[in-house]
């Protein structure tokens, strides 16, 4: 028998309608590429994402075909969305961060037909020009006066581009599995892949996202995301702000510390959400200026692992920490660290240690780990697996991959090697392929950088495993230390003696000016690979 409910199709621009409904004067404020700071409303971004459809509709795009935006996190990038996929198009995001050639490769692979981007990356995208025939015309987010001369095709201003139109525009009607966005992973190794996410998906992952102990945000709140609207679908923001009415602060093109506290402390922001880089230029900053937010309730940050330094730095501030992981394949949440009941009351080094996983899995995604051979592992907070996953708001295959990615029982292997304890608290303790085999054994890279980070004298510290003749691999350890400051080898393995396993400890210790990243922020564990390939560690000669 079937239920006798309403067909309502999950379709993403019913949230922007629903916060022009509810919400309407609810602002979003954006500093812009241009420098001033400009306010708009979700009545207001409503109206503008209509005309955005209405101007792409005008234009031919149909169904399916591919739009891509490339463009910092600003108010005018985010009604682009909800144009793009109110007509049923593909909003695909593009990271500016990655090298020409591979941006180039992305607007290849996806067909996009027309691209959105800010005045900012109009030198880069010039150069690619002549290599991305499926692109018709460049749309720059900005206004006549400040538009420029460029040899883009058909390049036009935004705000021009819009006013053609009248915005008397109706959402197109299609089915909830409609593919509504794509985002391509970074991969580190092999081509980047397409993740291709549908209203359904979008919608379902927003509910999640604003469940309490989730990201939580609600009509009262003030949300910064510094995460880049180009990575990883935003964490959804984009879809669980206006979903609550949440007012949006967008940092626009300045992510350092200051730029970011000025915001956070003049909009009086109580959430905010992004990568560990972000919040250690924020800290240091405050640290230096002695600076306080006392607005600031909530802090959600993932990407890669949270140093426990950073944690405590929050905590002591009285701001909530909630460590999340997540990948672009699942939209992108996956765990978030929320205190459960039993640990509410937690103080000082045991809560840090729950802080420091990286959190449950909020309702629609379901976890296990299991071992090599695809056997299911005990949820005891000691037993490492393979991390897999299974729910509505993740990849069940890539853009134009005839490759299967799910097991027979439909969870997709994250690539991430990791704990849960009985509470369903994860612990992320390092990529299958970054994992340090000493003797058949693992010892996790991440536990080891997180260790290193705090002491006081270390900016940035990366662990790989080097080649050893008697256990495989052992740990090497690679500093960078804080600008201005000295210290030794000897210095980080006291640090370090005592707070780990004495077969974990780094066989020895280098120091770099800079550790290299990827274009989202992580440590580019290949680079370090490749530069450290004939290290001799000392022990090996023993
Ligand atoms: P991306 O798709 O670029 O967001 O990358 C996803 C990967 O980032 C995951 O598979 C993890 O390896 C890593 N990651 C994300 N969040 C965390 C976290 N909180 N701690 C450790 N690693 C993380």
């Amino acid at each position: 028998m079937q239920g006798l409910m309403q067909d309502w199709p999950l379709l993403t621009h019913r949230i922007i309608d629903h916060a022009a409904r509810i919400h309407g004067d609810r602002e979003i404020v954006t500093r812009s590429v241009e420098g001033p700071i400009v306010r708009t409303t979700y009545a207001e971004m409503r109206k503008r994402a209509l005309k955005v459809a209405q101007r792409l509709d005008r234009e031919g795009i149909k169904l399916g075909d591919r739009v891509a935006t490339i463009a910092w996190n600003t108010a005018r990038h985010m009604e682009t969305w909800y144009g793009i996929m109110g007509i049923g198009a593909v909003c695909h995001t593009v990271n500016p961060r990655l090298f020409p050639d591979q941006i180039a490769w992305i607007i290849n692979h996806a067909q996009d037909r027309i691209v959105i981007t800010d005045l900012t990356f109009i030198p880069v995208l010039e150069k690619i020009a002549d290599n991305v025939p499926s692109v018709e015309r460049y749309v720059v987010l900005t206004d006549k006066a400040h538009m420029p001369q460029t040899t883009l095709k058909n390049a036009v201003a935004y705000e021009d581009w819009i006013a053609e139109v009248d915005g008397d525009f109706k959402w197109k009607e299609f089915d909830e599995n409609t593919a509504a966005a794509m985002c391509y992973t970074s991969g580190t190794t092999g081509d980047p892949k397409g993740v291709l996410y549908s209203h359904r998906s979008n919608v379902l992952h927003s509910l999640m996202a604003n469940s309490g102990d989730a990201l939580g945000a609600t009509s009262k709140d003030t949300m910064l995301p510094v995460v880049p609207l180009f990575h990883a679908n935003s964490w959804g923001i984009v879809f669980s702000a206006p979903a609550m009415g949440t007012k949006l602060v967008m940092p626009g093109p300045k992510l350092d510390g200051e730029s970011v506290y000025e915001l956070l402390s003049t909009e009086k922001v109580t959430y905010t959400a992004g990568v560990p880089t972000v919040w250690l230029m924020l800290l240091q900053h405050m640290e230096k200026n002695n600076l306080k937010l006392p607005d600031l309730k909530v802090v959600i940050c993932g990407g890669s692992a949270m140093p426990r330094s950073m944690i405590k730095a929050f905590d002591d501030m009285g701001v909530e920490v909630r460590h999340a992981w997540g990948m672009t394949e699942m939209s992108p949440l996956g765990t978030v660290g929320a205190l459960q009941s039993q640990f509410a009351q937690l103080k000082g080094d045991a809560k840090l240690d729950v802080l420091q996983m990286q959190g449950y899995a909020p309702f629609m995604v379901e976890m296990q780990i299991t071992d090599d051979a695809g056997k299911e592992l005990p949820w005891d907070g000691k037993t490492f697996g393979r991390l897999k996953v299974r729910g509505p708001a993740i990849a069940g295959a890539y853009y134009q991959v005839d490759k299967q990615i799910l097991d027979e029982n439909g969870y997709f292997d994250t690539g991430d090697v990791a704990t849960i304890d009985k509470y369903g608290y994860m612990r992320i303790t390092d990529r299958s392929k970054d994992v340090i085999k000493s003797g058949g054994e693992w010892i996790s890279s991440i536990d080891l950088e997180n260790l290193a980070v705090g002491h006081p004298q270390v900016a940035e510290a990366a662990v790989i495993g080097v080649f050893h003749p008697k256990w495989d691999e052992r740990p090497l350890l690679i500093i960078q230390p804080k600008e201005g400051q000295t210290v030794t080898r000897d210095d980080i393995l006291q640090y370090m003696d005592g707070k780990i396993a004495k077969w974990w400890m780094p066989d020895d210790v280098v120091f770099v000016d800079s550790i290299p990243h990827t274009a989202t922020g992580k440590i580019l564990k290949t680079a370090l690979r490749d530069q450290f390939k004939d290290y001799s560690l000392p022990t090996a000669a023993a």
